[in-house]
């Protein structure tokens, strides 16, 4: 047994990263890496808290706190979001660092994974206070940023503007303009083309590759998808664009179901108009977000929030093909259920990693100071996550586990054999 101190545990009991933990634990056990092995790719490299005093703009001070976890640097410099919500917490920044880790292993791009944090919430803050913030965790994390080092990206809460703000800190500190120290950044400060719809397009692009082994036709499938937001209307509409029936869509206010088929562009032109929601949305009988889960369709894409599919309504999923959009949407409890059931899934580690992906073409595009164009893009991403679809279908089938017990096997293999020929201390 190494010499090791356990992290303190994750607050609840049954949350999503605990769920993820132990889909990890089960498949370092299968792969059969070494006790020590286990605790070097469990244990974060680095955690770094900082306090924060920004004067808010009724002109008192207030001290927040950040962090930045680093999980890994073994593959590559370490890449993660940065999420600014009232519940961030170090134990959940720490366990969705060691997600980004297996998430970008899996992809097989160059990157470690890292999670950044603060505990504030961003509804109630004015743009000159969150400036001052971002501003000011930037200066905190000069020594753990770098593009070599650590990539921050955007994540729950923050977005182009706040990423526009870091680079721009960091640059200012190191005295030149270092575009690639962040990726997530407006399109005219070094952003990537196709970064928005890159998560729904890999949603896509490992649903067709599920479909093609399971002999499925997408011109005669049928789909329900959970969420109507960046992830969710773009893989709606380009599974829609492949000849994919998308018969229901949902959002916060409920879901929308019609057998004949939904006209995505309609309802994305719909939420549009409509302060980004499908309430009143026509053509389409009204059902819950749960009655959407239980359709008769062949592909159910959850791609709203966590924990929507576990051991008490996972009996009542009718389809045959789970691609999750959403990060955790099957909670660990849920798996055998499923898995006895004969279905299908594409994990989030591999379904929703067209985000990182792009993210990473954006940080490749800074790096050689070129832009490619959207068909380049598209093109490479899509070779990326079939790639990454293949090689775990096959480890599947030569494991004879599910898709996402595979998933974790390449990314706990590829991390733990890089170690072994870099070497520890
Ligand atoms: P978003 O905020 O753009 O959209 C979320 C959608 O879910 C909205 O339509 C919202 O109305 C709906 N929703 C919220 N609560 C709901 C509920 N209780 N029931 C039904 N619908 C509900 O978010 P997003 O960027 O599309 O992210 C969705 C999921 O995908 C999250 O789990 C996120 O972590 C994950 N993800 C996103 C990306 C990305 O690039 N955006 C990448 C990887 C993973």
């Amino acid at each position: 047994m190494t010499n090791y101190i356990e992290p303190a545990p994750i607050k609840d009991k049954e949350n999503p990263l605990e769920s993820m933990m132990s889909r990890f634990d089960r498949a370092a056990e299968l792969l059969g890496i070494s006790d020590e092995m286990y605790h070097i790719l469990k244990a974060p490299r680095k955690q770094v808290t900082v306090g924060l005093p920004i004067t808010m703009d009724n002109g008192k001070i207030k001290v927040f706190e950040g962090y930045r976890v680093i999980h890994s640097t073994i593959l590559g410099p370490s890449k993660g979001g940065i999420r600014f919500d009232p519940g961030v917490h170090i134990d959940e920044v720490r366990a969705l660092a060691a997600w980004m880790t297996w998430k970008c292993a899996v992809v097989d791009i160059p990157y470690g994974g890292a999670k950044g944090g603060i505990a504030c919430n961003p509804r109630e803050m004015s743009a000159g206070e969150m400036e001052r913030l971002m501003r000011a965790y930037t200066l905190s994390m000069l020594d753990v940023f770098g593009p070599d080092k650590d990539i921050p990206a955007p994540d729950m809460g923050t977005g182009p503007r706040e990423m526009a703000w870091l680079m721009d800190e960091y640059s200012k500190a190191n005295g030149m303009t270092v575009h690639a120290v962040v990726t997530g950044k407006p399109l005219v400060l070094g952003g990537s083309v196709g970064r928005t719809e890159a998560t729904g397009r890999g949603v896509t692009v490992t649903a067709l590759a599920a479909m093609e082994k399971m002999r499925l036709n997408p011109y005669r499938a049928s789909a329900a998808v959970q969420g109507f937001g960046n992830v969710g209307s773009y893989a709606a509409l380009l599974l829609h664009e492949r000849g994919v029936t998308v018969q229901a869509i949902s959002d916060v206010t409920g879901a929308y179901y019609n057998p004949r088929g939904i006209d995505i562009e309609a309802a994305i032109a719909y939420r549009t108009k409509n302060k980004g929601l499908l309430e009143g949305f026509g053509d389409a009988e009204k059902i819950t977000n749960e009655e959407l889960l239980f359709l008769p369709v062949d592909v159910l894409v959850p791609a709203a929030k966590e924990d929507v599919i576990t051991d008490e309504n996972a009996a009542n999923i009718q389809a045959k093909l789970i691609v999750e959009g959403a990060n955790g949407p099957t909670s660990a409890s849920a798996d055998d259920i499923i898995n006895e059931k004969g279905i299908m899934v594409v994990p989030d580690i591999l379904a929703n990693a067209g985000g990182v992906t792009v993210s990473y073409f954006e940080w490749v595009q800074n790096r050689i100071g070129y832009k490619w164009n959207l068909e380049r893009i598209n093109r490479r991403s899509d070779r990326i996550l079939k790639d990454a679809f293949e090689k775990v279908y096959l480890t599947s089938q030569e494991y004879n586990v599910s898709m996402r017990l595979a998933a974790y096997i390449v990314a706990i293999d590829k991390v733990a054999k890089t170690y072994e020929f870099r070497g520890g201390f």
